[in-house]
């Protein structure tokens, strides 16, 4: 499965994929600009950092750190929500998994994971991507 939404703006027509997702395992892209270092995401034709047009799809570390998070909270259910740091410098906002025994610990180390809801609940089926916690690495770096 290749994703390309977000709807991209007219210079981001024909830029590489921003993810793709193959079972439970998922990789989110972006481009890479060889003349000046910096990752663009979402992936773009156009390097943000020097507009040069020379760029490559680089796939993105699938284990990052969190950054920041929140509790959404909707009756007796609730969900984290967080920034989480890729080694690329690229900050990506998902929803937490993993966390059953407490709130998230700054620092904690997550796995970028695709998931599909099962039938019945309010969520729609479609693919999502989740941050999971990865057990026994509850501080980073
Ligand atoms: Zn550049």
């Amino acid at each position: 499965m290749t994703i390309t939404d977000p709807p991209q703006c007219a210079a981001d027509q024909g830029a590489p994929p921003y993810a793709t997702a193959s079972g439970s395992e998922a990789h989110v892209l972006c481009t890479h600009c060889p003349g000046c270092g910096y990752n663009n995401f979402p992936p773009s034709r156009v390097c943000a950092g020097c507009m040069s047009l020379d760029v490559e799809p680089l796939r993105l570390s699938r284990q990052g750190t969190l950054y920041s998070y929140t509790t959404l909270r909707s009756g007796d259910q609730s969900v984290y929500v967080g920034y989480v740091d890729l080694p690329e410098k690229i900050r990506l906002f998902a929803e937490l998994e993993g966390y059953a025994g407490g709130p998230p610990a700054m620092g904690s180390q997550v796995e970028l994971a695709c998931v599909r809801h099962a039938p019945g609940q309010a969520r729609k089926r479609e693919p999502v991507f989740v941050f999971r916690h990865l057990p026994g690495q509850s501080h980073g770096q």
